[in-house]
């Protein structure tokens, strides 16, 4: 964007914040550094979605980041796309990465070559620090891939609560109880072995559990013995995805993030048939844990009043603006300036990047929320609402204080 001079003066402030990164799904850094990267790199995870949108096949898809292919086919692949959905804030991360990171001013024809050289170049012990530490002046950065083998200060990890929730098979019940070297027969038994599974998690540095708003039933533990004993017995082989003994043991989740002090993080919106992904899901289960805390995540979007009014209305939801300045800048703009109205200001957290191989997406995503959030306080300090040094106390909160705060985190 083109900053006015209130809104340059604020970016100048925030530039200086150090932040908690609020949602990533970056992998320990040898996983990155141990693999070739190239200027396609740049165009996996999101951007793919919009490539589809676009136009481009599976297969073209799955050839582009084939590093085994040649880079100039891929680029021929690629190319019309790219001119589909530049404009995106998707692709915005890219092109910022791509100028901050490599000194190149565009991702074109002629520079694409060069581009991945420099990349491959830079992908070396040390990148993370690089980037995260150096020029996003993140502290910590909270991270999702399902492994718990972090260094726990620049990257600290959440773990899926579908890991114990969801179990479809007795097969599936027996091997999540092996390495925990439990014995399960009974419903108590399994429930019992959530209480150690966590309390291991926790113990490994784990800072909080990651759930989906879905639709489901109030639990019932009653149908959920009734599922068990049915799995137990062999009357059924496999459960469907959704059924009465998941509701159940989610819920129970809940109750053991509760009795660790862990927080429940919940996607809410975006992806394929978001409608049954929709923030509206949580309504029910909220108040059934008054002692559970949860980070409503991606403003619910498309969904961002819904989102608002939940924040609003249980003392128990903050909600996390992770991933929704990439998501639509705009969408993320009039919502922000829409929950200012509505939701207190130690409810709500700024950014997170939401990437796992382009770790250089994370600085344009981060700039990208800079942006978003000094638009907003810039239009309340423009309205007299606000003074430039209650702004800049306000961003603070949201990108350091209030995601420090709800996870605990000793930093
Ligand atoms: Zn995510």
């Amino acid at each position: 964007m083109k900053p006015n001079p209130l809104e340059k003066q604020l970016l100048d402030a925030f530039e200086k914040l150090e932040v908690i990164d609020a949602h990533e799904h970056l992998p320990p850094e040898p996983v990155r550094t141990g693999q070739k990267v190239d200027v396609f790199t740049l165009f996996c995870h999101y951007t793919a979605v919009d490539l589809g949108s676009a136009g481009m096949g599976q297969q073209a898809m799955s050839q582009l980041h084939n590093a085994e292919l040649p880079l100039e086919y891929r680029w021929r692949l690629f190319a019309p796309y790219l001119e589909a959905i530049r404009y995106g804030s998707y692709a915005r991360p890219a092109f910022i990465a791509a100028r901050e990171f490599y000194g190149v001013d565009d991702i074109n024809e002629k520079t694409y070559q060069p581009l991945s050289q420099k990349m491959q170049a830079a992908n070396t012990p040390g990148i993370y620090q690089r980037i995260l530490r150096d020029k996003c002046r993140i502290r910590t950065a909270l991270t999702q891939c399902q492994r718990t083998d972090y260094d726990l200060d620049l990257l600290v990890p959440l773990m899926p609560l579908d890991h114990y929730a969801a179990p479809r098979t007795w097969e599936g019940i027996q091997r999540t109880a092996a390495p925990l070297e439990q014995r399960v027969n009974t419903l108590d038994d399994y429930l019992a072995l959530l209480a150690v599974g966590v309390a291991r998690w926790k113990s490994e540095g784990v800072v909080g559990i990651k759930m989906v708003s879905h639709p489901s039933g109030a639990p019932d533990r009653a149908e959920a013995l009734s599922c068990f004993e049915s799995l137990r017995a062999g009357r059924e082989k496999q459960l469907p995805e959704r059924n009465p003994l998941r509701d159940f043991l989610t819920e129970e989740m809940l109750e053991v993030a509760a009795d660790q002090d862990l927080t429940v993080a919940v996607h809410a919106g975006m992806w394929g048939d978001f409608r049954a992904m929709a923030a509206e899901h949580m309504i029910p289960i909220v108040p059934r844990h008054p002692r559970t805390r949860f980070d409503l995540y991606h403003m619910g979007m498309p969904e961002t009043r819904d989102a608002g009014l939940i924040g609003k209305n249980f003392p128990n939801v903050w909600l996390n603006m992770c991933w929704s300045h990439v998501i639509s800048q705009k969408m993320a703009t009039s919502a922000l300036d829409e929950w200012l109205d509505l939701v207190p200001v130690n409810k709500l957290i700024a950014f997170g990047g939401d990437y796992n191989k382009p770790v250089e997406k994370v600085y344009g995503a981060l700039v990208m929320a800079r942006e978003d959030i000094a638009r907003v306080l810039a239009g309340r300090i423009a309205d007299g609402q606000m003074t430039e040094s209650e702004a800049a106390a306000l961003a603070k909160k949201w990108f350091f204080d209030n995601p420090r705060e709800l996870y605990r985190l000793k930093v």
